[in-house]
């Protein structure tokens, strides 16, 4: 078993993010003294965030991209030096699944945090994208009720993410969480689903888990462990709003 120890960090809680907590005082630059890849999203939940080679990128609702700034804040994020320990290629046409299946298969564990990196030529990838809110702010199954759904076809680019041990549920998602941005650094989103062409795949074994609680009003007064907060994570993460 591969015994170097790597520093995962993250800032507030998925659970503060349900219950409403879109306002963070940690600043991009804050962010990124802790790692060079990673995601999250940004105050009042004005896009979805992707740090790839020590960039941080904004990825609107309308499936634009930007480079956020510096003094850019974010409620919620997880960032890690990346450091890939473990790699594959991929040489045929494979699905989101069948690239997790491949994944677990290569970890020596599920009970560690994996930072995973996707390059390459993607068939298509579908990704939602959080649309600004205003205040007062409503909880998270309300803000994704109205987010944009938009699908990428024949693209090269990055999925990026992580895949969460289930005992962090309430701290992090569970399982897989990636965002998607193009080669060209002008659209992307949260992904709900992809199938990969071929490219490579590199993964990145956390050990340790930095945890930064937000100093705010907000956060001090979020309900954080709700009776039903599988669901509201299975609703914000992972499924389709209802149309
Ligand atoms: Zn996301």
């Amino acid at each position: 078993m591969d015994s170097r120890r790597r520093t995962v960090f993250q800032t507030s809680l998925m659970s503060a993010l349900l219950d409403g907590v879109y306002d963070g005082d940690l600043t991009v630059a804050g962010l990124l003294e802790h790692g060079d890849f990673g995601l999250g999203t940004f105050n009042a939940l004005d896009g979805e965030m992707l740090v790839l080679d020590g960039v941080c990128h904004r990825l609107r609702a309308d499936g634009t991209a930007e480079r956020a700034s510096l003094d850019d804040r974010t409620p919620f994020a997880v960032v890690t030096p990346f450091e890939p320990t473990v790699g594959f290629d991929v040489t045929s046409r494979m699905s989101r699944a069948d690239v997790v299946a491949q994944i677990i298969a290569r970890e020596d564990s599920q009970n560690y945090l994996f930072a995973v990196r996707v390059r390459g030529r993607f068939e298509s990838v579908t990704t939602r994208t959080v649309r600004k809110q205003q205040k007062p702010y409503p909880p998270m199954r309300e803000a994704v009720k109205d987010e944009a759904i938009v699908t990428f076809e024949a693209v090269d680019g990055t999925v990026a993410g992580f895949r969460t041990p289930l005992y962090e549920r309430g701290i992090g998602v569970p399982g897989g969480h990636v965002h998607f941005i193009d080669d060209e650094f002008t659209a992307g989103g949260h992904v709900l689903d992809f199938v990969l062409e071929h490219g490579r795949v590199d993964i990145c074994k956390g050990t340790d888990l930095q945890l930064r609680l937000p100093l705010n009003e907000s956060f001090g007064e979020a309900d954080l462990d709700p009776a039903d907060l599988d669901d509201q994570v299975r609703n914000a993460e992972n499924s389709r709003p209802p149309r």
